[in-house]
């Protein structure tokens, strides 16, 4: 999708970073999946396109493009898998479900309020925050109810 990629194009240019291939390849990747998805799943998905390219070239690029905002990082909380996606251009605050790894968006944030307390006490100028939640989802419930 040509326009999508010449977002992408600008978005990069803004921050200052090359224009790649490889880059806008892994921001396709990323937005294309309706789940994040770890490094290794990233490198399956772009190694046809690439032939040269390595595990450790996905994790350097996915360094860079999330110290720029471009992509986030969540770590889920077993073995410390670290997943990927795009930043999502509303703020929101990941659910994660602990069994089945799936993730729900919650656009509902309380946190302004701390945000500008932590400003006032400590003199920063707060860029942001991360707060991801962590449950059992319904279906997982369901499947691990004790028998009667
Ligand atoms: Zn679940
Ligand atoms: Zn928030």
């Amino acid at each position: 999708m040509p326009e999508q990629e010449n977002r992408y194009r600008e978005k990069l240019l803004e921050r200052g970073l090359k224009v790649t291939r490889q880059r806008l390849a892994l921001l396709a990747a990323l937005n294309q999946s309706d789940t994040p998805l770890t490094a290794e799943e990233l490198f399956m998905r772009l190694r046809k396109d690439f032939a040269t390219l390595s595990l450790s070239t996905i994790y350097r690029t996915l360094d860079t493009l999330c110290g720029k905002q471009m992509v986030a990082r969540s770590v889920l909380m077993d073995g410390g898998r670290a997943m990927f996606e795009m930043t999502p251009e509303v703020h929101c605050h990941n659910l994660i479900c602990t069994v089945c790894h799936r993730i729900v968006p919650i656009q509902d944030c309380p946190l302004g309020a701390y945000e500008d307390s932590i400003a006032r006490t400590t003199g920063y100028k707060i860029s942001g925050h991360k707060l991801e939640v962590y449950g059992i989802c319904p279906q997982c419930r369901n499947n691990f109810k004790p028998r009667e």
